[in-house]
């Protein structure tokens, strides 16, 4: 389990863990699925990192889609943004998991009031390993751990959900506990 703010180098992270198993089995890519959220719109179609490079990904709305994508030789799973998927995720990992099939995640662990994702708090009960990476804040360089959301019109009380995928009207920021703003 890969978490961390914004900017955290997340995707970059699961992208050389996918790369670490490709160097090392032939015929890994008929073992591994890469899914991300479908809600996710940015980088349709892949996992992406600027400076890791990109890899193919399915768009899922459920998690429990991931049923579908399935074959018998599925032994790795890849999830991009896991903390946007729904309450099934943990559920379906957990089946999957007793079936011999490693589950390799990234996301955020914290919203941008410093929440704890509902996916980050079940998954981290189970995780084998979990991993912080952090990122440099961006008003004062110092170490970020949280990330900052601005948006055009914070009137809108839709704006304050957990969940907005950065457009242009929402930006998010990696910021550290002191330049952290709600
Ligand atoms: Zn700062």
């Amino acid at each position: 389990m890969i978490v961390g703010p914004m900017y955290a180098a997340k995707s970059h992270m699961l992208i050389n863990e996918y790369n670490k198993y490709n160097a090392k089995f032939d015929d890994f890519s008929s073992t591994v699925l890469v899914v991300k959220p479908k809600i996710d719109t940015r980088n349709k179609g892949v996992v992406h990192s600027r400076s890791a490079g990109e890899i193919l990904a399915y768009s899922i709305e459920n998690f429990s889609d991931i049923k579908n994508l399935l074959t018998n030789k599925t032994k790795y799973i890849f999830v991009d943004e896991f903390n946007f998927f729904d309450s099934d995720m943990v559920k379906v990992m957990k089946e999957l998991n007793s079936k011999g099939v490693s589950i390799i995640v990234s996301g955020l662990n914290l919203d941008f009031k410093r929440i704890p994702f509902d996916r980050f708090n079940e998954l981290k009960e189970i995780a084998t390993c979990v991993t912080l990476t952090t990122a440099v804040c961006y008003t004062c360089g110092k170490i970020a751990l949280y990330s900052r959301r601005e948006q055009k019109d914070a009137s809108n009380e839709k704006n304050d959900s957990q969940i907005a995928i950065e457009n242009d009207d929402v930006k998010y920021y990696s910021s550290c506990l002191k330049c952290h703003k709600i």
